[in-house]
């Protein structure tokens, strides 16, 4: 049947894009490109940017200057209907009077295909997500996920080349969401779409992502693949915002060390909760070659790791975590430990500015 076809996705470029919303530059200056059949994630805290710049590619915003390219042609000023990208919502946004089915068609009736085309193309779209025998149902005898697995069905059932995402799994609760993730991934790789994804779940976008660009004040402050971007954060702020992350200012670090290092004030040191390793601090020796030392303050049992938080005096902790390991050791409130790592690859110095 002709509508598995699989087609490529899109290409995309922002060039220089910029949106105001009167005196306030919501996203600025943003150069972007993403690759054919890239899954892409948007990450950042809520109010830096990520929605606008999906807008703006959507075409629900406009920006104030620059260019978006899809495949080489400039969409900028195209409505949403020229564009023909897929979308899906985090409220799903389907209609609620019509049938799964009839929810499913009606990009392709808008898209003025015939009556048969439509039917063969909307079942194909039901039986990728697995609904075919809710085809009949409305979307209020549909669970959460359901109702998704419908809203993406329609929004790949006219193959577009580029699907946008906002938030969509945000109202699902955390085992549904996981799933619902790997099912996203499949439905794009089988349909080699390109996907753009908007999330503040940074757990979510390293999951599902080739590459996440981590957004702040209408910026990128780091774009990469998740691996790269979570192992080498390029400043505090993604450092902190990508995954637990202890963050250390060099006024915390014994002078030989920060001299060893060749640390400068305003350097951070950075280091992973679960790269940190403990020992007992007993008499003289101490395993850290960072001098640092504390006090286990408290122990988190979390299931598959233990965290534990570290104070290296009242006010200033650290975290390092513990998988859950037939063998390992543990420590008690109120042990005093040294603080390391095992190489030097498990820190980064993050410089001032
Ligand atoms: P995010 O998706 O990262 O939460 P948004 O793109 O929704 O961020 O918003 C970025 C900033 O732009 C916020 O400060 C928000 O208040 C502002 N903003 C978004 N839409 C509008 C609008 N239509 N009018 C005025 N300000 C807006």
């Amino acid at each position: 049947m002709g509508t598995a076809s699989v087609s490529n996705g899109g290409r995309i470029r922002f060039a220089g894009i910029t949106k105001k919303y009167g005196e306030l530059t919501v996203v600025d200056d943003i150069n972007l490109d993403i690759a054919p059949g890239e899954f892409f994630s948007l990450l950042g805290p809520s109010g830096s940017g990520k929605t606008t710049t999906l807008m703006m590619l959507a075409g629900f915003a406009m920006p104030d200057s620059g260019q978006i390219l899809l495949d080489e042609a400039d969409i900028s000023y195209l409505s949403p209907q020229q564009r023909n990208l897929g979308m899906v919502f985090q409220n799903y946004a389907l209609f609620p009077h019509m049938s799964v089915l009839e929810n499913v068609m009606f990009p392709l009736k808008v898209r003025k295909f015939s009556g048969k085309e439509c039917l063969e193309r909307a079942q194909w779209a039901i039986d990728l997500v697995r609904l075919s025998s809710f085809a009949k149902r409305l979307p209020k005898e549909l669970s959460g996920g359901q109702q998704q697995r419908v809203a993406l069905a329609r929004a790949v059932v006219f193959h577009p080349r580029v699907v946008l995402m906002d938030e969509p799994l945000g109202a699902l609760d955390k085992n549904l969401r996981y799933q619902m993730q790997m099912e996203i991934k499949e439905l794009q790789r089988k349909l080699n779409m390109t996907v753009v994804f908007v999330t503040h779940d940074q757990e979510e976008a390293m999951n599902m992502s080739d590459r996440i660009a981590i957004m702040n004040n209408g910026s990128i402050e780091q774009l990469g693949r998740p691996k790269e971007v979570y192992e080498s954060p390029r400043n505090v702020f993604a450092a902190g915002f990508l995954g637990e992350a202890n963050i250390l200012p060099y006024s915390r670090l014994a002078v030989d060390y920060r001299q060893r290092m060749g640390m400068q004030d305003g350097d951070h040191l950075f280091i992973r909760p679960e790269r940190v390793v403990l020992a007992p601090l007993t008499g003289t020796m101490s395993q850290s070659d960072s001098g640092l030392t504390g006090c286990i303050r408290n122990v988190s049992f979390l299931g598959s790791i233990v965290r534990y938080q570290i104070g290296l005096d009242d006010e200033f902790s650290i975290y390092a975590d513990s998988a859950n390991l037939s063998d390992m050791r543990s420590f008690d409130v109120g042990d005093s430990v040294a603080i390391g790592w095992k190489q030097a690859s498990d820190i980064r110095i993050i410089n001032h500015g």
